[in-house]
C-alpha cells in the first residue's frame, strides 16, 4: 500500500465507526487541488536543472491549507497528497482553524550549494505563489528545509505580490516574524499529552520510567522538559546507537557529552545498546522520536513498553498499531502527540496577522490549553467507540471536519 491508500484506510475505518454521511466520506476521500510544478534553477556551474515541486491542498474548511514543505529524493504525489490528509486531521484533531496542506521538491539537498538552494526556493514560490498567501495556503518547514529557505519564500511571495504579508509561511526565524517556543514546541506538546496520559494510567512521575528514541530537535528538548519534570529518562538514542541506565539519566550532563562528541554513546555510567533493543526495554513509557516505521509486525511482539507516545511522524505500521492495541498497550497517536509543532506555527500566523508578538510564557499557556483539551476530547471518543486513540483522533478530527461542511 502507499502512503495515501494507508490514510485512506484510516478515513475509511473512521467513516464506518462514526456513521459518516456518505457524501462527506467521498469528499473527504480526494485532495481537493494538487499542483505539480516544474522549477527551472541555474545551478552554479552556469547549466540548468528541473525540478519538480508538489503543492497538496487537501481541505480547507476549517481555514488556510497547513502544512510544511520537503525537500527529498523520494518526494512523490502520493506521499505529498497523504501527508496534506494527515495534516489536515492533525489540525483538527487539536481543533486549530487550519486546513490540510503538504508541499515538497523531488531534490537531495545535500547535493546543492547554497546559492542553489535559495533560487530552488525562491523557483518554488515563483511557480505556486497565486495559491499561497496567509488567507489561503501557510506553508512551513519539513525534513531538510529551514527557518532560512521560509525567510527566502516569504521575500520572494512578497516581492510577486508587492505587498508584505509576514503570515503567509511560518517557522520563520524570530528576526524574521518567528513565535517565541517554536523551537521546541513539537516536545512540549507532547509533555502536555504525556502528563495527561500519565494522570490516565495513574503513574507517578518520579517512579515512570522513559525511553526516547532519537536525541534530535524532537528528542532532546523532550528529554530535557520531562526530566526536569522529574521523570525517570533511563534510555536515548541517536542514529550511532542508544544508552541506557535503569536508574536514570542526567539529561543535562548528556546534552552537554552529545554537544561535544557529536553522539550520545559512550556517556559515563551506560551501557551501549542498539537502537532496536531501546524499543523493546521494559519502560513505562516509550517515545519514538527519530524515523517512520520502526514499530513494526516484526519486532511489535517484543515490546514491552505499557504506553507509547509517538513524537516521530509514521513510528507505527498499521499492522503493529492493531497488535499494539490487542496488548492493551496504549498509543498516543502522531497526530495528537507531535501536533504542538503546528500549534504553533498556528501561533507565528496568528501573531504575524494581528502585527502582534507573544512572549514565550503567553504561547506556552495557550499550547498547554490546545493540547489538554485534545488529549481529553481523544481520550473520550476513545473510551465512548472503544477504539484505540488513533481510530479517536481520526473520528474527533472527521466529525469536526464534517461538521463545519
Ligand atoms: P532531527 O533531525 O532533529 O532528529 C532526528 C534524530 O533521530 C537525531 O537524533 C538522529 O540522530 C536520530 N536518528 C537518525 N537515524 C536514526 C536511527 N536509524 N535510529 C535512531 N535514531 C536515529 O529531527 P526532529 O525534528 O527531531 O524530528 C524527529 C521526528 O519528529 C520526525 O519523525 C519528524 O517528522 C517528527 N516531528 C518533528 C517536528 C519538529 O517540529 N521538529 C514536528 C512534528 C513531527
Amino acid at each position: 500500500m502507499n502512503a495515501f491508500d494507508n490514510a485512506m484506510t484510516q478515513l475509511n475505518t473512521a467513516a464506518v465507526l462514526m456513521n459518516l454521511d456518505p457524501s462527506i466520506h467521498n469528499i473527504l476521500s480526494h485532495p481537493e487541488r494538487v499542483l505539480e510544478v516544474a522549477i527551472p534553477v541555474k545551478m552554479d556551474d552556469g547549466s540548468t536543472k528541473v525540478f519538480t515541486g508538489y503543492r497538496s491542498q487537501y481541505n480547507d474548511v476549517l481555514g488556510p491549507y497547513k502544512g510544511g514543505i520537503r525537500y527529498h529524493p523520494n518526494v512523490s504525489k502520493d506521499e505529498v497528497k497523504a501527508l496534506s490528509f494527515w495534516m489536515m486531521i492533525k489540525c483538527a484533531t487539536v481543533n486549530i482553524p487550519m486546513g490540510g496542506g503538504k508541499g515538497g521538491v523531488i531534490v537531495d539537498p545535500k547535493e546543492l550549494s547554497a546559492g542553489e538552494t535559495e533560487r530552488l526556493s525562491r523557483g518554488y514560490v515563483q511557480k505556486l505563489w497565486r495559491n499561497l498567501g496567509s488567507d489561503k495556503d501557510v506553508p512551513a518547514p519539513d525534513v531538510y528545509t529551514t527557518p532560512q529557505i521560509m525567510g527566502w519564500m516569504r521575500n520572494e511571495y512578497e516581492k510577486l505580490v508587492g505587498y508584505a504579508d509576514p503570515g503567509v509561511i511560518t517557522g520563520k526565524s524570530l528576526e524574521d516574524g518567528g513565535s517565541e517556543g517554536r523551537s521546541f514546541s513539537t516536545a512540549q506538546g507532547g509533555v502536555y499529552c504525556t502528563i495527561e496520559l500519565a494522570k490516565k494510567l495513574a503513574l507517578e512521575p518520579k517512579e515512570t520510567t522513559v525511553a526516547i528514541q532519537g536525541f534530535g530537535n524532537a528528542g532532546s528538548h523532550m528529554a530535557s522538559i520531562l526530566s526536569g519534570l522529574g521523570y525517570k529518562i533511563v534510555a536515548v538514542s541517536d542514529s550511532k546507537g542508544a544508552i541506557v541506565n535503569m536508574e536514570g539519566l542526567a539529561i543535562d550532563v548528556l546534552s552537554q557529552h552529545k554537544q561535544e562528541t557529536g553522539s550520545v554513546i559512550s556517556f559515563e555510567g551506560t551501557e551501549t545498546i542498539s537502537n532496536e533493543e531501546i524499543l523493546e526495554l521494559d519502560v513505562d513509557i516509550l517515545i519514538p522520536a527519530a524515523l517512520e516505521h520502526v514499530i513494526t509486525k516484526e519486532n511489535v511482539g517484543r515490546i514491552q513498553a505499557k504506553s507509547i507516545v509517538e513524537l516521530a511522524n509514521g513510528p507505527t505500521t498499521p499492522e503493529a498499531d492493531k497488535i499494539l492495541h490487542e496488548k492493551g498497550i496504549v498509543v498516543v497517536p502522531d497526530v495528537l502527540a507531535n501536533a504542538g509543532g503546528v500549534t504553533v506555527s498556528y501561533f507565528e500566523w496568528d501573531q504575524n496577522v494581528k502585527g502582534e508578538h507573544w512572549t514565550e510564557k503567553v504561547v506556552l499557556e495557550k499550547l498547554e490549553k490546545i493540547m489538554v483539551d485534545a488529549f481529553n476530547t481523544v481520550w473520550a471518543n476513545k473510551e465512548e467507540y472503544a477504539v484505540d486513540m488513533r481510530t479517536a483522533a481520526f473520528v474527533s478530527a472527521i466529525e469536526r471536519v464534517a461538521e463545519k461542511m
